[in-house]
C-alpha cells in the first residue's frame, strides 16, 4: 500500500447544498498533508467524506487501498484514527478510563494497542491529566486526550482536524511534536485539517489550499513557503 488515502474527483452534498466540487487529493504512505482554508472552506467535509458520514459523495474514495464505503466504523476498522475538531473526551471518566476504553476498543478491532508508557512518552503532558475527568480539562488538554486516544488504536491513517484550534502556544508546541513525531515511530500517515501555518509548515510535506469545496492550491510545504502570494491570496494571512 502506497497511497493511505485518495480522493478522485469527489464531490460532496449536504442535502441540496454542494460542499465539495472535484476535489483531487493523495495522502502517500508515511506522508503528512496539510489541508487549509478559510472556515467553511470544506475542511471537515473532506475528512467526512473519506470516513463516508453525514454527508452524500460522488467520485471515487480509497482508504487505505480499498473503497470508502459502508458505515464510518467499518472505515476504520481498517485503521483510520479520526480527531474531529469537536474532540468529543467522555467528561465524566478519567483520562485513564478514556484511554483504557480506546484501547478495549482497538482489540475489538483485532489491532494491538499502543502502550501508555509510549502515549505518555509521545504525550508528556498526559502525565499530569492521567487522573483528572474529560470535564476538568482545558480545551488544549482535551485535544492532547483526543489525539493520544485515536494513537492508542495504532491507525494507519490519522484525519486530525483543526488540532490548534484557540490553544495557548505551549500546548500547540506540544502537540506539534508529538504529530511529527507519529510518522517515523508507527509509519503513520497523515491528513491534517489547520488554520495555523507555522504548525503546518513544521510538520506536513504536501499543503492543500481549499476554497469554497475547490482546491485552489497544491504542491510541497517548501513551495508552498517560498511563495506568499498563496497565503495572501486565499488566506489572507501575510506570513506564517
Ligand atoms: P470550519 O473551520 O468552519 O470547520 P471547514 O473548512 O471545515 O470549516 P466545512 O465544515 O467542511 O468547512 O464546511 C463546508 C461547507 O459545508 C460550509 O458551507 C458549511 O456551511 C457547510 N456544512 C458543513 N456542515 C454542514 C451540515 N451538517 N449541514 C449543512 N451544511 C454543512
Amino acid at each position: 500500500m502506497t497511497t493511505a488515502l485518495a480522493f478522485r474527483d469527489v464531490n460532496a452534498f449536504y442535502g441540496p447544498a454542494q460542499a465539495l466540487f472535484g476535489m483531487q487529493l493523495t495522502v502517500g504512505a508515511g506522508e503528512t498533508v496539510a489541508l487549509l482554508g478559510r472556515n467553511g472552506a470544506g475542511k471537515t467535509t473532506t475528512m467526512r467524506a473519506a470516513m463516508n458520514i453525514l454527508v452524500r459523495r460522488t467520485g471515487e474514495i480509497d482508504v487505505l487501498g480499498e473503497p470508502a464505503k459502508g458505515t464510518s466504523d467499518r472505515i476504520a476498522r481498517r485503521g483510520v484514527g479520526w480527531v474531529p475538531d469537536d474532540r468529543r473526551i467522555f467528561p465524566t471518566l478519567t483520562v485513564r478510563e478514556n484511554l483504557l476504553l480506546a484501547q478495549k476498543s482497538a482489540r475489538a478491532k483485532d489491532r494491538e494497542p499502543v502502550e501508555f508508557d509510549e502515549v505518555l512518552e509521545i504525550l508528556p503532558i498526559m502525565k499530569r491529566l492521567i487522573d483528572r475527568r474529560g470535564s476538568a480539562l482545558s480545551g488544549g488538554e482535551q485535544q492532547a486526550v483526543a489525539i493520544a486516544r485515536a494513537i492508542v488504536a495504532r491507525p494507519r491513517l490519522l484525519l486530525l482536524d483543526e488540532p490548534t484550534e484557540g490553544l495557548a502556544p505551549v500546548i500547540v508546541e506540544e502537540l506539534q511534536r508529538a504529530v511529527a513525531d507519529l510518522p517515523g515511530r508507527f509509519g503513520m500517515s497523515i491528513l491534517l485539517a489547520e488554520q495555523n501555518l507555522a504548525f503546518v509548515q513544521s510538520i506536513a510535506q504536501q499543503v492543500l489550499v481549499l476554497e469554497t469545496g475547490r482546491l485552489v492550491y497544491s504542491g510541497t510545504a517548501a513551495e508552498f513557503a517560498a511563495d506568499p502570494s498563496i497565503r495572501e491570496r486565499f488566506l489572507a494571512i501575510g506570513s506564517a
